[in-house]
């Protein structure tokens, strides 16, 4: 099945297979999707949790959320450090009490060697559930927050490409128009 077609509501979870999960790439249509509250927490959700994160770590990235990987589901994985201990899972996360402000080069998994200069809060709070569907929350600071600001975003259906300036468009067209290149062969205009 091809990343795009892969739609799956909240009741879906139990029917996707982790193993067949891969990261999509921009355009794919499903990244500029607001993604669906999860619903059903548990075994499965923790099964695709784990997927997540190792997609993540094999692309060397810090954070990944379900649109990247074919499910319009509101949950993204992060790990700021690598270590296993700042590994976290949100589901359903929302962000609230946003301050400060800086400027910042970021990238995306789903858009490889695109950089764009992003404006972020600071210091945010995040109010998640966790996998077993145990609400918590958490204050996060720099790259924490610029990290669940970045998340979140997808799970709205907003990218980095969203937010470019005319210098940013400048130098992000080549590698732009090779991902456009490459979404087209894969997925023939019908
Ligand atoms: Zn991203």
């Amino acid at each position: 099945m091809s990343p795009g077609s892969a739609v799956s509501g909240p009741r879906g979870m139990t029917a996707i297979n982790p193993r067949k999960l891969q990261i999509v790439r921009f355009p794919d249509p499903i990244l500029k999707r607001p993604a669906k509250p999860v619903e059903e927490f548990g075994a499965a959700l923790a099964a695709f949790a784990k997927r997540m994160f190792e997609l993540m770590q094999e692309a060397k990235g810090v954070g990944l959320a379900g649109p990247q990987v074919g499910q319009s589901v509101r949950i993204f994985v992060c790990n700021p450090t690598g270590e296993a201990s700042d590994a976290m899972v949100c589901v359903n996360p929302t962000l609230t009490d946003l301050s400060g402000a800086e400027v910042h080069e970021e990238g995306c998994l789903s858009i490889p060697e695109v950089s764009v200069q992003m404006r972020r809060a600071t210091r945010v709070m995040l109010q998640a559930f966790d996998v077993e569907g145990r609400a918590f929350e958490r204050e996060g600071i720099d790259l924490v927050a610029r990290i669940w600001q970045h998340e979140t975003d997808h799970l709205d259906g907003k990218l980095i490409t969203d937010h470019m300036s005319t210098a940013d468009e400048i130098a992000n067209r080549r590698a732009l128009k090779k991902l456009r290149d490459a979404h087209r062969k894969r997925k023939p205009a019908r």
